[in-house]
């Protein structure tokens, strides 16, 4: 830092992947200290709330995560909700710059008739559930023997595996207690899962595809009929191993578990049914031309299923004040510069991750993404004269609400007390799926550092 300038300040909103990838390329450069606020009091986004618990691997990014939050010009303020808690008015007094990294938490609807039917779910209430996240606490009953689970991805895959996996295997991950204890209910016995365009169209990873044929306990179900012209001399590495293993589980013969996963590929569902809750789901047939594009056919069926969960996408939720594209579901930028209607940079404001590119790409995929933004937020930064002299606090703004902030020692009193939990259960960790207890533990920790 030059003599008589004081260090940046910049606030990263969202303490995912993205959010920490770019509050790390921030405090890397040395005159700029980064806050990193977050609605829950946990960080790490959907590497804690999404990526399924029975992988541990993945997960394991956390570790690269938490040296982020150690470092000593990074501030992790937790619990609090940008556009609830504290407005973008009073970020952009308080900070040079803001990043916005919200990511892309609302699911995409199918639009069809009895989509709100009771049974009837979205990827982010079931997934979240498992994995602790306190806003859904509550969970499903597992009392469906039939699901079907919509869309042909890696969170559909994800879905299924979870639903037919033997409780002992969860045993053995972080999902809370009461998920494990709900568990000894699971009835599922079938999952099919449904995709619009054929086999070779799926965005199914090879390996997560491979993952359910080693569960023993369970049957992989592919028809014969839904291969025939699935082509694959043009296709890509991944395509082609999965062809090659959807073949095989469709020549193979049927292992005599009870739990079956069933691939349905060239239909999308057309109506939900039922009276009080969801007792069917009517499937139109669909045909696929050249180009990838569907057509219906008028051939429908209607399969027996208690659950729907649809996996077909997720969308940015809008920021009060700040530009949306809601047909994309995410917010526009140029280079990571949020951006007006006309395409015209609003100063000091910036965007990566799932809510700038959409929910695409793997964890990695954000570190390069959040570098290209923070890019373009310092060389803004290094034309521009800090705008406070004197600086407003956010502490100060967040003094005068009723919201009590969750700093990093409140997260690693939580972390400890999961650990700790994990201990006695006999695994690694044990999450804490309820605000109450998370806020308790980590405010306490709080008032034992500032006695007053
Ligand atoms: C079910 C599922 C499974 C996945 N599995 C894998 C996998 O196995 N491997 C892989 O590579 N990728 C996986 N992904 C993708 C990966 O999780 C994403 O690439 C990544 O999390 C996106 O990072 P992000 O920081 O943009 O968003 P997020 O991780 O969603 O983080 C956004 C953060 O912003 C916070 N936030 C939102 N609004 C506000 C607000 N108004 N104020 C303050 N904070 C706010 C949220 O609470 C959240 O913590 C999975 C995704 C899903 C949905």
């Amino acid at each position: 830092m030059t003599a008589g300038t004081r260090p940046r300040r910049v606030a990263v909103v969202g303490a995912g992947p993205a959010g920490l990838f770019a509050a790390d390329a921030l405090a890397s450069q040395s005159d700029v200290d980064v806050d990193v606020v977050e609605r829950l009091p946990t960080p790490y986004g959907l590497v804690r709330y999404g990526v399924a618990p029975d992988h541990p691997t993945i997960k394991s990014v956390v570790h690269t995560l938490q040296r982020v939050l150690d470092h000593e010009r990074i501030r992790f303020i937790g619990g609090i909700e940008v556009g609830r808690d504290i407005l973008r008015a009073d970020l952009l007094e308080c900070y040079d710059a803001v990043v916005y990294t919200t990511g892309a938490a609302i699911d995409r609807r199918l639009g069809i008739p009895g989509e709100d039917l009771p049974g009837s779910v979205s990827a982010t209430e079931f997934v979240s559930w498992y994995n602790g996240h306190p806003d859904f606490e509550r969970g499903l009953p597992l009392d469906a023997e039939s699901v079907a689970v919509i869309g042909a991805g890696n969170v559909a895959l994800d879905v299924g595996r979870i639903l037919v996996r033997p409780r002992e295997h969860l045993a053995r991950t972080d999902v809370p207690a009461s998920v494990l204890a709900r568990w000894n209910e699971n009835r599922t016995l079938d999952v099919h899962v449904i995709g619009r365009r054929g086999p070779e169209h799926a965005k199914f990873s090879s390996k997560e595809l491979r993952e359910l044929g080693l569960i023993a306990e369970v049957d992989r179900v592919v028809r014969p009929a839904d291969l025939v012209g699935a082509h694959e001399p043009t296709a890509d590495r991944r395509t082609r191993a999965n062809l090659d293993l959807l073949r095989e589980w469709s020549a193979g013969v049927p292992r005599p578990s009870a739990r079956k996963v069933r691939f349905r590929f060239f239909r999308t569902p057309v109506e939900i049914i039922g009276r009080t809750r969801v007792e069917a789901v009517r499937l139109e047939r669909l045909t696929v031309d050249g180009s990838g594009a569907t057509a219906g056919t008028g051939e429908f069926e209607t399969i027996p299923v208690q659950l729907v969960v649809r996996a077909v996408g997720y969308r940015s939720a809008a920021l009060p004040g700040l530009p949306f594209d809601a047909a994309g579901g995410v917010i526009p930028h140029n280079g990571g510069r949020i951006v007006d209607g006309a395409g015209v940079p609003l100063p000091g404001e910036y965007v990566a991750g799932w809510a700038k590119r959409g929910a695409t790409g793997v964890i990695g995929t954000n570190k390069s993404d959040a570098r290209e933004t923070v890019s373009a937020l310092l060389d803004d930064l290094a034309t521009t004269a800090a705008k406070r002299p004197a600086g407003q606090r956010i502490e100060d703004v967040l003094a005068a609400g009723p919201a009590r902030w969750i700093d990093h020692e409140g997260w690693r009193r939580i972390d400890r007390e999961e650990l700790g939990r994990g201990a006695r259960e006999g695994r690694a960790r044990s999450k804490i799926p309820d605000w109450a207890t998370l806020t308790d533990i980590a405010l306490r920790a709080t008032a034992e550092r500032f006695p007053d």
